[in-house]
């Protein structure tokens, strides 16, 4: 256990600071074993009382005061303090330890300072009131501006010690009041009843929606720091202040910070007076200025990183009230990562443990200027980040069209089918009112690294009418410009400005690494993951300019070619024309159609991946899907027979529809399926594969082709598709490797049965976890994940991160069990959880030798299998 397990982050830091020697005021941290008991039984731990009588004797002698003494009395604070923080989250009570007859001994020692004495006063009946035995804040506030107001005056610093005096009588009436008894005028009892309202606070509502958020687990409980109060407002010679050891938002060395001289730490925070930079202490009080200074360089020359700090001066004497490792932008992340490397100050493994894949993936994305206040009309899922500004468009191939005019377009639907893709591809952004982050507009956009607002259901779409209707009544016109922000999930109207990422033009070769701080970082530590990660790293790329992205990117190879998306745009006819055939004649003619097209695509990509592996998939979905909608069909046929017109054809394809339609088409005719039922298809798919290798060497270009069948779960419908791959390509004088997407829960159930007629498994986690928890993937996030989340049954969708315990069960049991069958099975993964950064951790973990994702994902993939690698040697990888 560490230390911060215990005594949580602030009292863990504090213990550090005193054990360095540093001006800690005392105190002790009631720990959080003794919180977990409380929130378990209710009640204190036996032997707790006893504990805090030990340590609160050990902190008065130190102090060289006493707690509710009449001429001397000791203050104490009560803070909460958690493992992780939850900023203003728990509670604190300030100023125990005032009574109405310590308050005088307080003013006497504070020079007769009175007035003084008597605001504390009524500070700590307002914390405790409110914290303590729940009286509405509200109360208090109202009597405190009741006193302003007869006054005449709108200050706090306006009301005098008498004011305070009576305002503290109000305070205890209020009190009294709403608890039916007495302010409590026993110190001691006062302690004990703020460390039990301290331990409860983890229990508030507020903190237990953090938690969830921040997916910080429940039972941590929180320690309760009590410390001897300081005090910052004692006059000029006092004050407090926060700062940094380097600065928080650009990495940039050099102190930062602020001061307000004569005031305590919430006034600082409450933003009631102007506080002016730390620089200019020095000029007020250079000795403690200087020894600040020093005092930062060691927490930061201690904790080898960025700490913030609070401290206060009290007459002149210097004292840190707190330290952590500060938090920081993700572009200071990476430039203090390379910065302390530089120095020497931490290795490179501790580096890549510094900065995570998040972070990286934040700074690959433009972003918007907010700061003209732009007006939010809508907000949907955050399903592929970015930001994109163009005109609203509600229809696929009018995008395409209006995109070719050279104007900026988002794309509006309801939803999208593979019909939409010209338009996706033309298009800035998609903004859809239906789906989740695994909807088919998702998915694409996020493969493209097109940003995508979907499922924003607080829009009402009209196609026909061109329009959309926000909550709010805005109505935005074909032609009108919106904003979409892909990373909040946020729309707006008009255009506002975007701001481009440099790290992606580092990527793309067009920004070397000397030009700025932040690229060299980003380079510096991503060499490093590249050379200690195990997995190799490759991209989901269906087009030349995909796989040259993800190329660029650093990909090792396509893990993923759908195939699928061949068969669209001006291809259809095609495809409809295989669909219709009434002969074998009819069928593969049109199958010999295709062929010279897909051999052309595969060309392309092994061109783009110059002998590095290129995964194809054979086709997957059912070829209903490449029909019109049968609304659509039936309106159509309808219209045309009402008109006396002819209908032909698209009562034959409306024949098609109506014959191949199915209830559950995700379970139904697809992959390895379709393959087995439609002869000739796979093999006109495999054969284009060994001509478009043939084509390439005799172009001098490398190839490693590899055919991968989909849907399979079990080895006798991978050994027909095998078979007849293996004799086509040995026809034809070409090697490939053969293997299998493990994507049905029975084919990872029978691995090792599988992998005998498998040269590679790659892993299809978004079907391996729409059939292992029988979500279907389409709908699920839309209708009711966020219930789900809500109760807590999983803190993040199982299609963004991978569900462990029981989808990465069928992983692991599926690598055990094929490894054992085929020790050299080349193991990967291409669902979209091969591009998530806790994901990447578990497959590294199981074994596999490779994860594939989308072009823009492959150097948050590189960082994290990386990071993964050393976390192993005992890395945060929180
Ligand atoms: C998968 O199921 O994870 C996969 C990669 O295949 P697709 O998303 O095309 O179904
Ligand atoms: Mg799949």
């Amino acid at each position: 256990m560490e230390l911060k397990d215990l005594l949580g982050g602030k009292g863990g830091n504090l213990a550090e600071m005193a054990r360095l020697g540093l001006p800690v005021p005392p105190g002790f941290t009631v720990t959080t074993d003794a919180c977990r008991a409380y929130l378990r039984t209710g009640d204190e731990p036996f032997g707790l009382g006893d504990e805090i009588d030990l340590h609160l004797e050990r902190l008065e002698q130190q102090a060289g005061r006493r707690l509710g003494d009449t001429v001397d009395p000791l203050l104490v604070s009560v803070r909460s303090g958690a493992k992780f923080s939850m900023p203003g989250m728990m509670e604190t009570i300030l100023n125990v330890g005032l009574t109405d007859t310590t308050v005088i001994g307080l003013a006497g020692q504070t020079g007769g300072d009175e007035r003084f004495a008597w605001d504390s006063y009524r500070r700590l009946i307002q914390m405790f009131g409110r914290t303590v035995c729940d009286v509405p804040g509200e109360r208090f506030d109202a009597a405190l501006d009741a006193a302003k107001a007869a006054k005449g005056t709108t200050d706090d610093l306006g009301l005098d010690a008498g004011d305070l005096r009576a305002l503290v009588e109000t305070y205890k009436d209020i009190f009294t009041a709403h608890t039916g008894r007495p302010f409590p005028q026993d110190p001691r009892e006062q302690l004990d009843q703020s460390i039990r309202a301290v331990f409860s606070s983890w229990n508030a509502e507020r903190a237990v929606l953090y938690r969830r958020q921040e997916h910080i687990p429940a039972d941590l409980g929180t320690a309760v720091n009590i410390v001897a109060m300081v005090f910052g407002n004692l006059g000029a010679d006092s004050g407090t202040g926060v700062a940094f050891t380097r600065d928080p938002a650009t990495g940039a060395a050099g102190v930062y910070g602020d001061y307000l001289a004569n005031a305590q730490g919430e006034d600082v925070v409450a933003g009631i007076r102007n506080t002016v930079p730390l620089q200019e202490l020095a000029t007020v009080d250079r000795r403690s200025y200087d020894e600040l200074l020093t005092i930062m360089a060691r927490l930061e020359e201690h904790y080898r990183d960025l700490c913030d700090i609070e401290f206060t001066i009290e007459r002149g004497k210097l004292w840190m009230l707190q330290t952590r490792v500060g938090k920081r932008t993700a572009a200071a992340a990476f430039v203090i990562a390379a910065q302390l490397l530089d120095d020497g100050v931490i290795d490179a493994d501790e580096a890549l443990t510094r900065v995570t894949g998040a972070q990286l993936a934040q700074l690959m994305f433009p972003t918007f200027d907010l700061s003209g206040r732009p007006e939010r009309i809508a907000t949907g899922v955050a399903a592929s980040p970015g930001a994109a500004v163009g005109a609203a468009v509600f229809d696929a191939r009018r995008a395409a069209d209006v995109a070719a005019g050279g104007t900026a377009v988002v794309l509006v639907r309801r939803e999208t089918n593979p019909d939409d893709l010209p338009g996706m591809i033309a298009a800035q952004g998609i903004l859809t009112s239906r789906g989740g982050k695994t909807s088919h507009a998702a998915v694409v956009a996020r493969g493209m690294g097109t940003t995508c607002v979907c499922g924003a259901d607080g829009i009402d779409v009209d196609v026909d009418a061109r329009r959309f209707t926000a909550g709010g009544g805005q109505v935005v016109r074909e032609g009108d410009v919106i904003s979409i922000d892909g990373t909040t999930g946020s729309v707006y109207l008009g255009a506002l400005p975007v701001q481009p990422s440099p790290v992606v033009r580092y990527f793309e070769g067009t920004l070397s690494p000397g030009a700025d701080p932040l690229v060299a970082a980003v380079d510096r530590i991503l060499g490093h993951a590249d050379k200690v990660r195990r997995l190799a790293v490759r991209a989901n790329a269906d087009t030349f300019d995909d796989a040259a992205r993800a190329r660029r990117f650093g990909a090792q190879g396509i893990g993923l070619c759908r195939t699928e998306h061949m068969f669209l745009g001006e291809r259809r006819p095609l495809v409809e024309r295989l669909i219709l055939a009434r002969t074998n004649e009819e069928r593969d003619a049109a199958l010999a159609d295709l062929l010279p097209l897909q051999r052309a695509d595969f060309v392309r990509l092994f061109q783009a991946m110059n002998g590095l592996p290129v995964t194809i998939r054979l086709i997957d979905p059912p070829l209903h899907e490449f029909l019109p909608p049968l609304e659509e069909l039936s309106v159509k046929v309808a219209l045309a027979q009402s008109r006396g017109e002819p209908d032909g054809h698209d009562r034959a394809l409306l024949d098609a529809v109506q014959r191949m339609h199915e209830e559950n088409p995700m379970l139904g005719l697809r992959g390895v399926r379709l393959g087995l039922v439609v002869p000739g298809l796979f093999a006109m798919q495999i054969r284009a594969v060994a001509e478009a290798a043939l084509a390439c060497r005799e172009q001098g270009v490398a190839v490693s082709p590899e055919i991968m069948v989909p849907l399979v779960g079990a080895v006798q419908e991978l050994e027909a598709v095998r078979e007849e791959a293996m004799w086509l390509l040995s026809s034809l004088g070409v090697q490939a490797r053969i293997g299998t997407m493990i994507e049905v829960p029975r084919a990872a159930l029978t691995a090792g049965e599988i992998a005998r007629a498998a040269d590679f498994f790659s892993f299809g986690t978004n079907d391996l976890t729409q059939m292992g928890w029988g979500f279907s993937r389409d709908d699920v996030e839309g209708a009711f994940f966020t219930r789900y989340l809500e109760l807590g049954i999983f803190g993040v969708s199982p299609f963004e991160s991978i569900d462990r315990d029981g989808v990465g069960r069928l992983v692991r049991i599926a690598v055990d069990e094929g490894r054992r069958a085929r020790p050299d099975l080349h193991i990967g993964v291409c669902g979209e959880h091969g591009g998530d950064p806790a994901s990447i951790h578990f497959f590294h973990d199981a074994g596999l030798d490779y994860v594939s994702c989308s072009p823009f994902r492959v150097p948050v993939a590189r960082l994290e299998a990386g990071r993964s690698a050393v976390a192993a040697t005992g890395s945060d990888t929180r």
